[in-house]
């Protein structure tokens, strides 16, 4: 596995491969490598002749006071991961090679998809995402690039900006990866004290909740929300940020729950925000 740290170098690499024909699978990471991101990585070498990483902690994505300084950085461990999954290139740049001096350009998706759950509480988040997923995109041109499911709302922008500004690159998304009691994996789950990851699968279990109500017939938004919201408060050292239930295509409300249902949650433990969701095709009439 070879590491580079420049964009030129990425992009020329890159191209050599493109002009011999490879497939390209990208998928980008902020690092912490988990079982998450290898099952990405795994879906990319699958379905492409050669598979890239990023690793970039983007400062765009964190509003003020979150944890950017204290986000885990451990490029060693990370590139031992990647090279035994056999990534080919692992793309590892400073933040001052992704946001030059003068740097001033900004990716605004549509607020249908960015105003709404985690945008709410963490504005500009997601012009952060848009405008370092466009750059990659850009820079590593794959043929495809791979998302989790974990960030759900992540993957619609992402798909959205890669439909409207012709990125020519098909977005991939995985199913969330978990721990045996439920607990999305996740760079942040380290942060979580003995307590409060005895407490984390509730967030979960809130999930399966909603889907097993579903699945019995309930149609209206406003009991499911309420039953969710009941669960997460059984937990006392849950703090709730929202639970919402939308359509999972376009993140509207529903007024019925028919069709693609999202049900999706954002919860503080402690110092550690946790987010989660499920998805459930309810056929209408049903
Ligand atoms: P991050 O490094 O947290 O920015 O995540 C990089 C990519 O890995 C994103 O597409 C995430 O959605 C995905 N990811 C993170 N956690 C998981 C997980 N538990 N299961 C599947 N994909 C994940």
């Amino acid at each position: 596995m070879k590491t580079v740290n420049t964009a030129k170098e990425v992009r020329t690499r890159v191209e050599r491969w493109r002009c011999h024909g490879r497939t390209i699978g990208f998928v980008p990471t902020m690092g912490a490598l988990h079982e998450g991101h290898i099952s990405l990585i795994q879906a990319a070498r699958r379905a492409c002749d050669r598979v890239v990483v990023s690793i970039f902690v983007n400062p765009k994505q964190f509003i003020p006071n979150e944890d950017f300084g204290n986000y885990p950085r451990d490029i060693k461990r990370d590139s031992r991961i990647a090279a035994a999954e056999k990534v080919d290139l692992l793309f590892a740049p400073s933040v001052d090679e992704m946001y030059p001096e003068g740097f001033d350009t900004r990716v605004r998706v549509s607020d249908r998809l960015t105003e709404t759950l985690c945008g709410l509480s963490r504005p500009n988040h997601f012009s952060g995402v848009a405008v370092i997923v466009a750059k990659l995109l850009i820079l590593v041109h794959p043929h495809k690039a791979y998302f989790g499911q974990k960030d759900f709302q992540q993957t619609l922008i992402v798909q959205q900006l890669a439909r409207d500004l012709n990125l020519d690159c098909e977005i991939e998304v995985q199913p969330t990866v978990r721990e045996a009691d439920g607990l999305a994996k996740s760079s942040r789950n380290g942060y979580l004290s003995e307590e409060e990851r005895r407490a984390a699968p509730i967030v979960y279990q809130a999930l399966k909740l909603a889907e097993g109500i579903l699945q019995v017939g309930e149609r209206n938004p406003r009991d499911m929300i309420e039953a969710v919201n009941k669960r997460l408060r059984s937990e006392s050292l849950i703090e709730i940020e929202y639970v919402a239930v939308k359509n999972a295509n376009t993140l509207e409300d529903l007024n019925v729950l028919t069709g693609r249902v999202l049900t999706a949650v954002a919860v503080r433990l402690g110092r550690t925000r946790l987010i989660d969701n499920i998805i459930v095709e309810v056929p209408s009439g049903s």
